[in-house]
């Protein structure tokens, strides 16, 4: 496959700024196996894009034109992909929602000029910008198939990695050049597994790495050349270790429930700081039934004696955010609901600091506990974030503190 670049700016042509964004691209799909046959660079002239895309596609079956998507009126890529291909520019009304929901969001009012980024060339493909707001492009000129991203380095190669690349091996132009490996890690900051990436070693050069970040969870993404790609995964999930808990489609609960089955063990939740959201996610998976029996959401102090068996006086003496009220509420409901394991989370959810029976308790402070036929272990959290987040990554934490459970021999807490 032939792939031809155009860079669309006369800040390019007149050296004012160093054309690194050709360079970044000649290597990525030089390095995934491409012939990269032709790069060229024109002013911000529709006449001279039109001729280039011309040029571009009589000579290679891809392009990549980059540069001139922004909202000013010396951006005018759309314009010319849409002579070049002889359509018309139409205004998505998708693409103008986002836009005027991002300039609502952000509290600045929204100039007609900026919804020049909501214009698309008929029959084009909007591709998310998940780093800016002019969306990328998609479009069949004269047979071949052309690309256009954003100028902006940290846009252009966001919508490279996340959008193109993929959109290749979806459509099964590039099933023998690209190929994505995507590893899943729970409850781990993005810095430190960047940090941990980092040091098994220099990316090899044909792999593009994405970190896409949700709660608690972090998707690892590698995407290259196949015989790039598998190496590298197998290096990272021997550096990474078993922070690593799956890969693809996998979710953590996913993961508990098959470990679960496979041991025939069933699971029980005692719920306090996450309110019935760990039970939520242990259900979500149809064919939870198999492992998960049930739950008890004990949110007042006495209902932890009363439903779980916690120790009245350690209540008391402690309060019900300590890390021996998490253990006790997790052998309690293993007991109670007479499951394999009892799996349990205290704590303070915020945005407030709580009282506690030995003072002010800060926000964020939460207790996460595994009981088991091998004993039972607590993990001790310091979350930050609103609360709606503290919840979310105790719910994490505590599927992660089982999936440890079930993994190894020795508990890491
Ligand atoms: P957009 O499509 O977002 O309008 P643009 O090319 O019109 O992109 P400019 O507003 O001209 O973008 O430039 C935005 C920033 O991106 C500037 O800092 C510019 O130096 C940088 N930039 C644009 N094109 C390139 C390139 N080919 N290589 C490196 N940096 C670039
Ligand atoms: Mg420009």
């Amino acid at each position: 496959v032939k792939v031809a670049i155009v860079s669309v700016g006369d800040e390019l042509l007149s050296g004012d700024t160093l054309n690194t964004n050709s360079a970044w691209l000649g290597q990525v799909f030089s390095g995934l196996g491409y012939a990269v046959v032709l790069e060229v660079t024109v002013p911000d002239d529709v006449p001279d894009i039109v001729d280039a895309l011309h040029l571009a596609a009589k000579t290679a079956d891809m392009v990549l034109i980059e540069g001139g998507l922004g909202p000013t009126s010396d951006d005018l890529t759309r314009e010319g992909i849409a002579a070049a291909a002889q359509v018309e520019l139409c205004r998505d009304a998708d693409v103008e929602k986002r836009l005027r929901e991002w300039f609502m969001a952000h509290g600045r009012p929204v100039h007609d000029i900026s919804l020049r980024m909501a214009d698309v060339p008929a029959g084009a493909e909007v591709l998310p910008n998940p780093a800016g707001q002019a969306p990328g492009l998609r479009l069949v000129v004269n047979g071949c198939v052309v690309y256009a991203v954003p100028g902006v380095p940290a846009e252009m190669r966001a919508i490279v990695t996340e959008s193109i690349l993929p959109d290749l091996l979806r459509r099964g132009d590039a099933t023998s050049h690209v190929r994505t490996t995507t590893l899943r890690i729970a409850v781990r900051g993005e810095s430190e597994v960047a940090t941990a990436v980092s040091g098994a070693g220099p990316t090899p050069p044909g792999v593009r790495v994405a970190y896409l970040p949700t709660p608690g969870d972090i998707r690892l993404r590698l995407t290259g050349s196949p015989s790039l790609v598998e190496p590298y995964a197998a290096q990272l999930r021997r550096t990474l270790g078993d922070v690593v808990y799956g890969e693809g489609d996998d979710s953590l609960d996913m993961v508990v429930h098959r470990l679960l089955a496979a041991r025939g063990s069933t699971l029980a939740v005692a719920e306090s700081l996450t309110g019935g959201q760990l039970g939520q996610a242990l259900t979500a998976m149809a064919g939870s039934s198999v492992t998960f029996v049930g739950g008890v959401v004990a949110y007042a102090t006495e209902l932890k004696t009363e439903l779980l068996g916690v120790d009245a006086a350690l209540l008391k003496r402690e309060g019900a955010v300590h890390p021996d009220v998490a253990q006790q509420m997790a052998e309690g409901v293993r007991h109670r609901l007479g499951a394999t394991y009892g799996l349990s989370t205290t704590g303070v959810a915020g945005p407030e600091a709580a009282a506690g029976a030995r003072g002010s308790i800060d926000p964020g402070t939460a207790y996460v506990a595994v009981a088991g036929p091998d004993g039972s272990t607590v993990r001790a959290l310091r979350l930050g974030g609103t609360r709606e987040l503290v919840r979310t990554l105790t719910v994490m934490h505590a599927l992660d503190l089982l999936r440890r459970t079930l993994t190894a021999g020795n508990i890491p807490t």
